[in-house]
């Protein structure tokens, strides 16, 4: 049995993180955020507690917490490239300045800490895939803002690893690629580029705007469905044996890469299986703009972003099981019918 803190639970992967603990083990679960609306469902569990907080505002009531538990996830942090451009400084207050405290009372405290990472860190690494302890990181010139949130995170990667390795931290780095799913960013944000692709994209429709191609959409990246990247970090959480003890994992699935191009169409084609919304899919218009035009001066695209998960298949035993194509029907599902697939028996499974 196992006490997980999640700070940022209300998040989409804290979210979903957490239920899927609840559901398919016996561990206790303590979640932190501002809000509580994607987790109704853990509300209701008698192994959850929820406080509603912000990390950044109560640091005695934090440190108390993280002595309580067993395994902290701090989930806390600005991850939407539009926001490195126009915002840097509050990302790096929040995503740096506030999770270096947070690592330093797990090592204050010996607790176990699994961080997120990011397939950001990697930036522009031309391999064809991305390993873990091979690739390469990199990236663009200090006037490009939008790497300020790869460089963030891979500061912290350096910190917790030279933490485990001088120090004894217990850790494992995590490295989401592209993940997707009902509760990524909300679909009802107006703002351009307040939301990542899938979710921005999928508002143009429903809501009669032109989808915008930036640069073409001949970029590509590999798309990862929510609920298999939960399954990876529960592995990651139990530790069998210490498999995940010191390492760092991509979380991605290469099986399923698409231009940017290519998802605006499938998602066009998916939203034709919703008779309420066909027409505006079939009717929408899809427009190039420039990167520069879209973001601002301070971006710089990612041509290609593949992971290699050869270490999580063969460390942990998982394997990502979900196509494109039903992580987009089980994300419309959940914003066009209101159904949500952790709360259906099987799950995303079909
Ligand atoms: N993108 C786009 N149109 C949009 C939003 C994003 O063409 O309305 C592109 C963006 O330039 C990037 C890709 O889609 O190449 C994925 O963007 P996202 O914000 O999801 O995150 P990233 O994978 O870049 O971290």
């Amino acid at each position: 049995m196992k006490n997980v803190l999640i700070l940022g639970v209300n998040g989409f992967i804290g979210s979903s993180l957490a239920w899927k603990i609840l559901k398919k083990t016996d561990w206790n679960v303590v979640g932190v955020d501002l809000s509580d609306g994607k987790i109704p469902h853990c509300l209701k569990s008698e192994r959850f507690v929820f406080h509603r907080k912000n990390v950044v505002d109560d640091a005695d009531f934090i440190d108390a917490e993280i002595r309580k538990c067993d395994v902290v996830v701090p989930l806390v942090a600005i991850a939407t490239p539009s926001l490195y451009v126009k915002d840097p400084l509050r990302v790096f207050n929040l995503d740096f300045e506030s999770n270096l405290l947070i690592v330093k009372k797990c090592v204050e405290y010996k607790k176990r800490i699994v961080f997120p990472s990011t397939s950001e860190v990697y930036g522009m690494c031309p391999d064809k895939d991305f390993d873990e302890y091979e690739s390469n990181l990199v990236l663009g010139p200090v006037a490009k803002e939008r790497w300020i949130y790869s460089c963030i995170k891979q500061m912290l990667d350096r910190v917790i690893w030279a933490y485990g390795k001088h120090e004894g931290l217990s850790f494992t780095l995590f490295r989401p690629f592209n993940f997707i799913g009902p509760k990524l960013d909300d679909i009802k944000a107006p703002k351009e580029g307040s939301s990542r692709v899938l979710t921005q994209f999928a508002h143009n429709i429903i809501n009669g705007k032109p989808i915008k191609l930036v640069d073409g959409g001949l970029q590509k990246r590999a798309f990862t469905f929510i609920d298999d990247g939960v399954e990876c970090l529960l592995k990651i959480l139990e530790n069998k044996n210490g498999c995940a003890e010191g390492r760092i994992f991509n979380i991605g699935n290469p099986y399923e890469e698409y231009s940017i191009k290519a998802l605006a169409d499938i998602l066009i084609e998916s939203f034709m299986e919703y008779p309420e919304y066909a027409e505006r899919a079939r009717s929408v218009k899809i427009e190039n703009v420039s990167s520069k035009d879209y973001y601002g001066e301070g971006y710089q695209d990612v041509s290609r972003r593949m992971p290699s998960v050869k270490r999580a298949e063969d460390e942990l035993g998982w394997k990502p099981s979900t196509n494109l194509r039903r992580a987009i029907k089980l994300t419309l599902d959940y914003h066009l019918l209101g159904k949500d697939y952790e709360l259906e028996t099987g799950g995303a499974q079909q």
